[in-house]
């Protein structure tokens, strides 16, 4: 696998966040939980507890388990720097007021996630911010017209939410340092693993740790990573709001990060069986998967990923939404709820409308699937004998 740095990222995962000579030999960084930090003297406390943000003071600026997390995530991106927030939305929502102030201007995707789409449209206006959802196919010549004198913030999500188009990033990246707009990308589906946003340019990455890097969905977390020249504003605005992890969520990632790999790369390859298997049935109109040359935007994501994950989206062939709800309630194995990234298979419909303004590629009803670590086999069965009641 290609990726910028010394150790291959299988072996580097087995290294971050172990420091035995910092934690009496023991390999793994043990949980620090504590609010309360004490001092020697009143004058070393004093020099501690300074008017300006210093960490290691109180528990809300993190323990050393926070911190061992924080370090490996900026590792693993090629960054300088991570904050670890209370879940992958306050990541999002944290950055954006980092970067945005009274007066600015927002340029979004229409095809983000759900959630970040509706904190902007019912938010924004009371911080007197404006923002402009551009259309997920548009190029970048397209979203160059669109730059405004106050446009302060880009934010990319690729593949897109629920429909997966590929954006072209670099070209993007361009526009937006042309314009110096800071770009913020969420790259939740691809984790560090199969996509590297630092080396195209990107300013600031959010991750909903909740997902593929938790793997086992029993947790909400999120990550801010950034290179070190944003870390005054970030760190000010994520002190100030206070939104912080707990230490134990936190060691649970610490150990999470260990099998990262093994289960992207399975997932990745499940997913793929799954998706071409549904290619070819002929009930199944389309599949929505970056890594099927059939993919609109599948040259893009071959260029700049290292990888896919299982997540991906499929449009039965002329069927209303009754029929994807009948097909979904007669699986068996995978389970109907949200999120994914975990080691069950999940599966929900998917309105196109609560997601898109204008765009004319994201119509039709359709069907997200996230593969999780089961037999390929056993999943294409249950898919089989549901397809067949349509
Ligand atoms: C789930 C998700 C989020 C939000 O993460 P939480 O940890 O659930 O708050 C953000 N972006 C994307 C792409 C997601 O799928």
């Amino acid at each position: 696998m290609k990726r910028k740095g010394k150790l291959a990222i299988q072996t580097l995962l087995t290294r971050l966040g172990n420091n035995p000579k910092k934690y009496l030999r023991s390999l793994n960084t043990p949980l620090f939980r504590t609010s309360t930090v004490v001092y020697k003297t009143v004058e070393e406390f004093l020099k501690f507890n300074a008017p300006v943000h210093t960490d290691g003071t109180y528990g809300r600026t993190g323990t050393p388990t926070v911190h061992e997390l924080q370090n490996a995530l900026a590792k693993l991106d090629n960054a300088d720097e991570c904050i670890v927030v209370s879940s992958g939305m306050n990541a999002i929502t944290l950055s954006l007021l980092t970067f945005l102030n009274s007066g600015d201007h927002l340029l979004i995707s229409d095809a983000v996630y759900p959630c970040t789409k509706r904190f902007i449209e019912e938010e924004f206006r009371r911080f007197n911010i404006e923002y402009t959802f551009y259309s997920v196919d548009s190029n970048p010549s397209e979203i160059r017209k669109l730059v405004q004198h106050n446009t302060k913030v880009l934010f990319l999500e690729s593949p897109a939410s629920g429909t997966f188009e590929v954006q072209d990033i670099p070209s993007i990246v361009k526009v937006a340092k042309e314009n110096r707009i800071v770009t913020i990308f969420d790259n939740s589906w691809a984790t560090p693993i199969y996509f590297q946003p630092f080396d195209h340019g990107i300013d600031v990455t959010i991750q909903s740790l909740t997902k593929y890097i938790s793997g086992h969905s029993d947790l909400i977390l999120g990550a801010i990573t950034f290179k070190k020249k944003h870390y005054k504003k970030l760190h000010r605005t994520f002190l100030n709001f206070g939104t912080i992890p707990s230490p134990e969520i936190c060691s649970l990632i610490l150990r999470s990060l260990k099998t990262l790999h093994v289960r992207v790369e399975q997932q990745n390859k499940n997913g793929l069986i799954v998706a071409k298997w549904l290619e070819k049935q002929v009930k199944v109109a389309k599949v929505l998967h970056p890594a099927l040359t059939s993919f609109s935007s599948h040259k893009l994501w071959k260029r700049d990923f290292l990888g896919s994950t299982g997540t991906f989206a499929f449009v039965l062939h002329n069927c209303n939404k009754k029929d994807v709800y009948k097909f979904i309630n007669k699986l068996k194995l995978f389970k109907i709820g949200l999120s994914w990234g975990g080691y069950e298979s999940l599966i929900i419909p998917y309105n196109p409308d609560r997601i898109s303004n204008n765009n004319s590629l994201l119509t039709e009803f359709h069907v997200r699937i996230h593969i999780g670590l089961e037999s390929p086999n056993d999943l294409i069965d249950d898919l089989d004998k549901a397809l067949k009641y349509l």
